[in-house]
Order: structure tokens, then sequence, then C-alpha cells
């Protein structure tokens, strides 16, 4: 009875979450302060293994080392009043790839980082739209506003149009012209000053100084300019702003907008307050038919991501897992759904900042990592007490580069469609047939161009088989699906352009390569019926 009560206290307290963002939009930054308000670092600028690397070099065997493990920051636990927070980390820049996206789909909600100057960019549409996808909450932070900015009305403007969200501004900065002076906090009804001295470049915590909008005393720190423009701005917020409606937050549908500055720290510890008052905590996941209780009296969870280790003194792979139910203790045995097996999970890991540590529990909303000998694979489900289950598959995301591989030494042609094979199932890279030629030449497509490195690598580690890549021009890859079957016809008999190329995944689905969005409209004009899919619900394991 009491245990059963401690893991639904454990899960209730749990929120699991990502941050969505382009390239330097502040990310690192932001994850840092939120460590530092946890007590998980005293002082933030220690995260900073992965970041120096980030942009150190283009060779990924040095981001490999630098990283050790390469793990260590795939998740991060930390704990903040009562709540115990896990952070996924979705890989940007040049280690930017289908991980990413696949992390979102262990991420109970996201918060969406933007760049104050810059507004919605490229990245973080895509990341958007996985999680618009999912249904899951978003929240939207607007960073850097310490410096100048876009008007505040002008970026909610695009965030609603770029990403097609509602959006509800739960504070509003002042003095975003290159002056800022704070934010005016609409539920508090509280202007929150901004005071640059005290900062300490964001290593430390700040205090905060607040005021009414209307009070005298307000004018002597911000000016009676900002101070009439906040009063007109709150006006027309209260009458034209999207009031916050927690319904629709839940669904997706609307996001509370919160604007700050992670470096100075301004407004982190607000958002976080805010964040977890809002912020959901593990729900049902489905599996076949059936909705899964977080608190269920039994263990399940799925794998989001394998990584494999390229430091030749490690060679070994983590799986990770999200919990979806139930506690994990150590040594817990688990039936895999896909392969069937029966595995003991032993050794988890977890990671806070930048130490891995042994797991003794863990509780729905978790992640773990444990070793994997080569028996997981992405949408690999488990559950404990012989129940055979399986989650939704994780989708697989459209690729953006692509290559033919060709193995060197034509001797070796098995063991290259064994590795290339066994690469593709473990979601390292999309591999593609032309349904006319031979198995030789497979067309390799990523999500970011590392990967191709990482494949051509371990291809020769682990198989001894090395490999030609030829870039190819395609861009875009759309899943080929029909109105209706009245539609329906060979791949071989869609008008396209001459340079769009028809292929089949990994699980023979039809699929056409394109080199840009005009071909892909050229291709819908001319075939009636005709649906193109940009991210494949049928997942690789099919
Ligand atoms: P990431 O690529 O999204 O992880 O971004 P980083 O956290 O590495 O930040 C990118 C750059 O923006 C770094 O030079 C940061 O110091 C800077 N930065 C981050 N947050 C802020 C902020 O609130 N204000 C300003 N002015 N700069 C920031």
């Amino acid at each position: 009875m009491n245990e059963i009560y401690d893991m639904k206290q454990e899960i209730s307290r749990r929120r699991t979450f990502a941050i969505i963002s382009h390239p330097d939009a502040g990310k690192t930054t932001i994850t840092e302060k939120l460590l530092l308000y946890g007590g998980a670092i005293h002082l933030a600028g220690t995260v900073k293994g992965r970041k120096a690397s980030k942009h150190a070099t283009s060779d990924w065997m040095e981001i490999e080392k630098q990283r050790g493990i390469s793990v260590t920051s795939s998740a991060m636990q930390f704990e903040y009043e009562g709540f115990c927070i896990n952070i996924l980390d979705t890989p940007g820049h040049q280690d930017f790839s289908e991980d990413t996206y696949r992390t979102l789909c262990a991420a109970d909600c996201a918060v969406m980082l933007i760049d104050g100057a810059k507004g919605v960019e490229a990245q973080t549409i895509k990341l958007f739209t996985v999680c618009r996808m999912r249904g899951i909450p978003i929240f939207t932070f607007v960073n850097k506003m310490d410096r100048a900015s876009k008007h505040p009305f002008d970026l909610l403007d695009e965030i609603e149009k770029v990403l097609g969200i509602h959006s509800a501004p739960m504070n509003w900065p002042i003095g975003t012209d290159g002056n800022f002076k704070g934010v005016y906090d609409r539920q508090k009804k509280q202007v929150q000053l901004f005071d640059q001295k005290g900062g300490h470049h964001g290593a430390k915590k700040v205090g905060m100084l607040s005021l009414t909008p209307d009070s005298p005393e307000l004018a002597d720190h911000i000016g009676s300019h900002y101070q009439q423009l906040l009063a007109s701005d709150i006006e027309l917020l209260d009458i034209a702003g999207n009031p916050f409606d927690t319904t629709q937050f839940l669904n997706g549908e609307i996001t509370p907008v919160f604007f700050g500055s992670a470096i100075t720290n301004f407004g982190v510890e607000t958002f976080l307050q805010y964040f977890l008052g809002m912020a959901p905590p593990p729900a049902a996941r489905k599996a076949g038919g059936e909705m899964i209780a977080p608190d269920s009296d039994f263990f399940s969870g799925f794998v989001f991501k394998i990584q494999a280790n390229m430091n030749p003194d490690h060679r070994d792979r983590m799986a990770f897992i999200r919990i979806c139910s139930g506690k994990y203790e150590k040594g817990l045995q688990v039936d895999l759904a896909l392969s069937g097996k029966s595995v003991k999970l032993t050794q988890p890991q977890q990671f806070m900042a930048q130490d891995r540590t042994i797991v003794e529990q863990a509780y729905a909303g978790d992640i773990i990592g444990v070793f994997d000998p080569g028996i997981f694979r992405i949408g690999e489900s488990m559950a404990s007490g012989g129940r055979k289950l399986q989650f939704e598959s994780i989708p697989v995301f459209p690729p953006e580069h692509f290559a033919r591989i060709y193995v060197k030494d034509s001797m070796k042609r098995k063991q290259f469609l064994k590795g290339i094979e066994q690469l593709a199932l473990e979601g390292a890279v999309q591999l593609y047939k032309q349904p006319d030629i031979g198995t030789e030449t497979y067309i390799a497509g990523v999500v970011g161009v590392l990967q191709f490195e990482v494949l051509e690598y371990r291809l020769k580690a682990e198989y001894n088989v090395e490999v030609t890549m030829s870039r190819l021009n395609y861009k875009l890859a759309r899943w080929v699906r029909f109105k209706d079957a009245s539609f329906a016809r060979d791949l071989k008999d869609l008008t396209l352009t001459s340079t769009s190329l028809p292929v089949l995944d990994s699980s023979s689905s039809p699929v056409v390569l394109f080199e840009s969005l005009w071909a892909i409209d050229w291709a819908l004009e001319r075939n009636k019926g005709l649906i193109f899919d940009e991210i494949s619900e049928q997942s690789f394991r099919d």
C-alpha cells in the first residue's frame, strides 16, 4: 500500500521536457541556468564540455572524445521545490540528427526557445512540427531580451502565422529597443525590474525588485516614457491578446509566452516556477488498444534513442529508455515486444549535469540509459511481469541529405549488407533502394550530415567494410500515399520531374526524393489523388 502510494507520489512530481530551438538561441545557456536553480551546479558555466566541442571542430571524432562516453547530456535530472525535472537534450548544430526528433517522442512537453532578435527560425519550425504532431503542450521562452529585439507584438504575430499556434503572453518586456528595463508579469500585475549589475553575468541567482505598473516609483527606475508605453501595451494586450486557456494549452493549441534573458538569469526562475505549475506530469500512453497509466503496478517503457560510442576505448552502445509506467528497480526483468526476448536491465544510468550515476530506482517519466549488447532497436517496447506491450511506433522523420553508398571491395558485399541493414535498424541512417536496381547501391538519407561520417566509421570499425559515398542533390523525401484506392498506382507510373527519384524505404514503402519544393508541387499537380507525407507514421520496425 505504502509502496504504491510512494510510487504515485514520485510519478506525480515528475516533469519531463525537451527544449526546442534553432542553434545559438541560448539552449545551452538556459539549460545551465535551470540546473543552477535546481542546485545541480553551483556556478553556471560548468556544462561546457559539450558546448566547447560544438563550435570548436567539425570533426565528430573530436566531439565524441570531448564528450567522453558521448551520452553525458542526453537527459539531465534535477530537483526544484519538490519537483523532479528531466530535461531531454535535443542536439543541434552539426550533431543535429534524427535522434533530435525522436527525443521529442519521449518528452511530455516542450519549451520552444526563440532568439528575440531573430524570431522563429528554420530548425525551430522543424522541431515544432514534431511537437505539434504529438499534440504535446508547448511553452515559449523568448530569449536575449537584454538586447534589442523584434517588437513583441510582431514576435507573437510571427509565432501565430509561421507556426499556426495561438500565443498567450504571460509577461511583457519593457524596453525592447536595446534598453531592457524588465518585464510586466500579467498574472501578478507586477513589474520585475532588470538589474544588470545583479547578475554577475548570470553565474549566480538574481534578486528581483517588483513594483506595480502605475507606481510613481516605477518611473524613477524605467523613465516615464517606458512607463506610458507599458500602460498602453497592457491595455492593448487585455483587449486584443489571447487569454490563456489550460485545456487549449494541454492540447498543444495555445502556447504561453515568456520573455527573459537566460544569460543574465532574468526571468529564468520565474519561468521555471510557472512552468512547474503548468506542465503536465507523465500521462497515460497508448499501447495497442490500451492506455497504460503511468502509475500502473508494472514497469513499461520504450527505446527512443540508441547511441554508439565512437571512442575506441569504450566501444559500447547505450539504449535510452523512456519509462512509461511503474517503477524501475535494479536488475528488473522485462520482456521486449518486438524481439520477443526477455532481458534483465542491469546497471542503468541516469545523468546529472556531467556525471553519470547508476540508478537504483527510476519512475514513469524518467529516462534511463542501459548498456545495449545489440538487442534493442528504436521503438522497442518493454514491460515487466511477462506482459508484451507495444507502445505507438516512433515515426520516421524526413532526411535532408542523401548519398549513394558503394562498397569498395565487392568481396565484402555480404558484410556490407549486414552492417548497413543493422545500422538502419538501429536508426543511425535511413536506407532506400531503387526498385529497378539491385541492392549494390543503397541510397542513405540522414537528417544531419554528421550521420554520414558516423555511418562510414561504424561500417569500417564494426563490420570491417570500407565504403565510398557520393552525395546526391536531393534535399527532400516524401512518403507516397493516395487519397483512396481508386487513385493508387505504381511508383513507376507517377509523373515526376526528371530530377526526382522514386525509391522504396527499408519497409518497402514508396518514397520520392526531390531536389526542391517546386518539384513536389509539380508532382502534386500532375498526379491526381496523390498525397505526400513529410513524416512517415510507419516506423522502420514494420
Ligand atoms: P545554443 O546554441 O542554443 O545552445 O546557444 P548558447 O546557449 O550556446 O548561446 C549562444 C550565444 O548566445 C552565446 O554566445 C551565449 O552567450 C549567447 N546568449 C545566450 N543567452 C543570451 C541572452 O539571454 N542574452 C544575450 N545577449 N546573449 C545570450
